[in-house]
């Protein structure tokens, strides 16, 4: 049997395994005391109204082979909401419907990359693109995130060759350190992409989700100047909506040529998302009582978020990341962020999500979710501060 080289470029998988193997070795009722902090899944139920509308079209629907690109009325919604969410104007044809920000992700680097190219990456950032690129034999740039540079790296362009750098991948609001960038930033990452003749994969799979109803600070990368040729958006109706099981997404491509490929590489790939989930993200962004149940969804999810941060900053445990995204990005009190996740888990029964999973650069932090009812973050918190981390 050969197996793909590039499973070993990458720890993460192995990384959860130490924590399924802990969790393993617990009895049944240790089991049940798990609070898990751990995976970005929103607990909250998905709102009645795109329900409703799935549940229409699942009875009344063609139950064939989808549209690749996706259904019209979808598309045209989004370009409304990109209308007034971001002041930019798209043509529908410009939008395709995906199965999930992940799938499309997960692939892009087969059709804008070539084995041996490099794709420049925010370390830490969200594991995915890092596999898709060791899966291809494509080579990593990591671009190190830290406090200092307030998450925005810069990219040394000395250190590429023209024609090396095939894709730079973005993410804000990020996954998992919460940091948003300025558009100034983006902006530098197009000047660079367009000068490499690379493209810029702009993930924005965060930008609704908003704690506390705050003002969004979320911006797309078409609202800046020379995207058109080198900008690749991915959006997600996963996490504002509470429809990560449903499997639905979009992806942006303005660039005819580019547009083509992607669209000839789905054509092989899958065969559109079901009339019924589509049904559902169309009534995510249309229907006025859909928006008023994700206001009440946020407005709690803010009132967990001032539960977690008080909790933790009464432990003198740092934190940031919760003005934008689910996640608090926790500076750990050792250095080593699998040793600390596995001792909270053991002894705390909590289950965070060990930083080094999402990059060297994560190392010395944990991530955890406000995706768990007030009084359990506060039991976390508590039971967090009960441990004894002297070492
Ligand atoms: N992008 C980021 C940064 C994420 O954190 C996630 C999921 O956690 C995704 C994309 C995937 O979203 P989807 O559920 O649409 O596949």
């Amino acid at each position: 049997m050969k197996i793909n080289k590039g499973f070993k470029a990458w720890n993460s998988p192995y990384l959860f395994q130490e924590m399924e193997d802990i969790i393993a070795s617990f009895s049944q009722e240790a089991r049940r005391e798990i609070i898990s902090l751990g995976i970005g899944d929103p607990d909250l139920p998905t709102p009645a109204g795109i329900r409703s509308a799935m549940q229409t079209e699942h009875r009344n629907c063609y139950h064939g082979y989808p549209s690749v690109q996706g259904r019209q009325d979808l598309r045209e919604a989004i370009a409304a909401y990109y209308r007034s969410r971001f002041n930019v104007k798209l043509s529908p044809d410009e939008i395709l419907i995906g199965l999930g920000a992940k799938t499309d992700l997960f692939d892009l680097c087969t059709v804008f990359a070539n084995p041996g190219d490099y794709a420049a990456l925010l370390d830490p950032a969200y594991p995915v693109y890092c596999d898709s690129l060791s899966y291809r034999g494509q080579n990593i740039h990591f671009l190190p995130g830290t406090d200092a540079n307030g998450y925005m790296p810069e990219l040394d362009v000395s250190k590429m060759a023209n024609g090396d750098l095939a894709l730079i991948y973005m993410c804000y609001p990020n996954n998992p350190t919460g940091a948003m960038a300025t558009p100034d930033y983006l902006q530098t990452m197009i000047g660079h992409a367009k000068n490499l003749g690379a493209m810029v994969v702009f993930d924005i799979a965060y930008a609704d989700f908003t704690p506390g109803n705050l003002d969004s600070r979320a911006f797309s990368i078409f609202s800046l100047p020379g995207s058109e040729a080198t900008g690749i958006e991915i959006g997600s109706f996963s996490k504002p909506f509470s429809m990560t099981g449903d499997r639905i997404s979009w992806v942006v491509i303005r660039n005819p040529e580019a547009r083509e490929y992607w669209k000839r590489y789905r054509s092989n790939r899958d065969s559109g998302a079901s009339n019924y989930d589509q049904a559902g993200a169309l009534a995510a962004l249309t229907r006025d009582d859909v928006k008023a149940q994700v206001r009440e969804n946020m407005d709690i999810y803010g009132k967990r978020v001032k539960t977690l941060m008080d909790g933790l900053t009464a432990l003198g445990w740092p934190c940031s990341g919760l003005d934008n995204t689910p996640y608090a990005w926790i500076r750990s009190p050792i250095p080593d962020s699998r040793e600390v996740a596995g001792r909270i888990l053991k002894e705390a029964r909590v289950m965070v999500t060990p930083g080094v999973g999402f990059g060297p650069g994560g190392e010395g932090y944990i991530r955890a979710t406000i995706f768990q009812p007030e009084n359990r973050l506060a039991e976390a918190v508590e039971r967090i501060g009960a441990m004894d981390f002297r070492v």
